[in-house]
């Protein structure tokens, strides 16, 4: 049956080839990734490693290692990818979730302002689905509290606010490669300094690293050729039951750290160099899908601050209720259409995350409103140009 995948990015096998081929054959492929994501977010240095996560752990570890012993805790957007507070714990150090504003997706701001402490090591932004966050507001606390401020760019590359681009605020941003990012090649992230004092840091941390393993190369690699020619709805149906981890939101700690692949490195170079044609393919597609549910009884869209282009790997909406959501999300399902719960919850309802995390009488009422009524909605170049027009009809059914 075709089926429309969540997100993805088209690559065709003359893409891979071509990339992976430039990369393993080029001395300076991290180097020529790294000048083209410095150029993008306005950064000085960059770092590639084998994954967002692996590229968290790095910075958690080397803004502790210049900050005073005590500042342990780590405030995170309650609603954000897992592997944030995964790598969080994987650095030693301890997640503090902050609640959510559900219009926007970003920061309550009250609730920021009191989670100040002198324990506060770093403040991570989220900007899901490509929607910035309020950045200035979030940089313009941290540096009042004098505490770090990590962009967390892993589903926005190639959005701005205000003519800067997202993972371009703060102090080091964080760009992801995975598999329903911006641009991807299975696995792969990278980190980005403007600062002095933390290149060195971040230096220190990063040239001990080992080079990514030829195995795990060579297994990412193996999945790029499915991932490649399974994206298009006419195949996508097959390549759901094969073990790729699609749509998965798993919580884990053990992961590899390395360098990126110098192939892998090639590949992330190339996209990057059409990161616009992707982003407006995709912001086309999320326009369309605004403008036939605008109107729609029950539908709601999140708000984009004024001056922000938005990425959208994915098109996200709220649902009235999590009952609809969920009717929906099966009715979009049974007619090939991959519509995600994404995430499946707050932060705050991860066991792995409560227990790590200070006591706290706070209701996290925004982030677990967004968790039960969210729904977000294919805007990659291989949805179909009927895509629109099939969720409208099935979201007027379940009102
Ligand atoms: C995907 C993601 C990460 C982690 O990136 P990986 O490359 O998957 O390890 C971090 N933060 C956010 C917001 C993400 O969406």
């Amino acid at each position: 049956m075709r089926y429309v995948a969540p997100a993805g990015t088209p690559l065709t096998l003359t893409e891979i080839g071509r990339g992976l081929a430039r990369g393993w054959a080029s001395e300076d492929a991290e180097l020529r990734l790294a000048d083209r994501l410095c150029a993008l977010s306005g950064s000085v240095r960059a770092w590639p490693l084998v994954s967002g996560r692996a590229a968290m752990t790095l910075a958690l570890r080397a803004l502790a290692a210049v900050s005073e012993p005590r500042r342990r805790r780590v405030i995170v957007p309650a609603y954000t990818c897992y592997s944030v507070p995964a790598a969080i714990e994987r650095a030693g150090l301890d997640p503090v979730p902050c609640d959510l504003d559900p219009a926007t997706l970003s920061f309550d701001l009250d609730h920021l302002q009191q989670l100040r402490s002198a324990d506060v090591l770093a403040v991570i932004s989220a900007n899901l689905f490509g929607i910035p966050n309020q950045l200035a507001e979030i940089e313009r606390i941290t540096r009042q509290w004098g505490t770090y401020f990590l962009d967390d760019a892993a589903q926005a590359l190639g959005a701005t606010l205000n003519g800067r681009p997202v993972g371009g605020f703060g102090d080091l941003g964080l760009f992801s490669f995975d598999k329903g990012k911006n641009i991807t090649t299975m696995q792969g992230g990278a980190l980005v300094a403007r600062d002095g004092p933390l290149v060195t840091a971040l230096d220190r941390e990063y040239r001990p690293l080992p080079a990514a393993g030829f195995a795990q190369t060579a297994s990412t690699i193996a999945k790029l050729v499915p991932y490649s020619l399974f994206l298009r709805p006419a195949r996508y149906g097959l390549i759901r039951s094969l073990p790729l981890g699609l749509g998965e939101t798993p919580y884990e700690t053990r992961y590899p750290e390395t360098r990126m692949s110098r192939s892998l490195a090639g590949l992330a170079s190339d996209q990057l160099a059409r990161i616009g044609d992707l982003r407006s393919r995709r912001v086309a597609n999320a326009s369309a899908l605004r403008a036939v549910l605008e109107g729609v009884p029950g539908v709601r869209f999140f708000d984009v601050p004024p001056g922000a282009v938005a990425a959208f790997p994915r098109f996200p909406v709220r649902l009235s209720s999590r009952a609809t959501r969920d009717v929906l999300q099966q009715t979009l399902d049974r007619d090939g259409i991959g519509a995600s719960c994404f995430y499946p919850s707050a932060l705050v309802d991860v066991p792995q995350v409560a227990r790590r995390m200070p006591a706290t009488t706070h209701q996290f009422s925004g982030a677990r409103e967004v968790a039960q009524t969210i729904l977000t909605l294919p805007t990659h170049a291989h949805s179909p140009p009927d895509l629109a027009a099939r969720v409208r009809l099935a979201a007027l059914a379940v009102n």
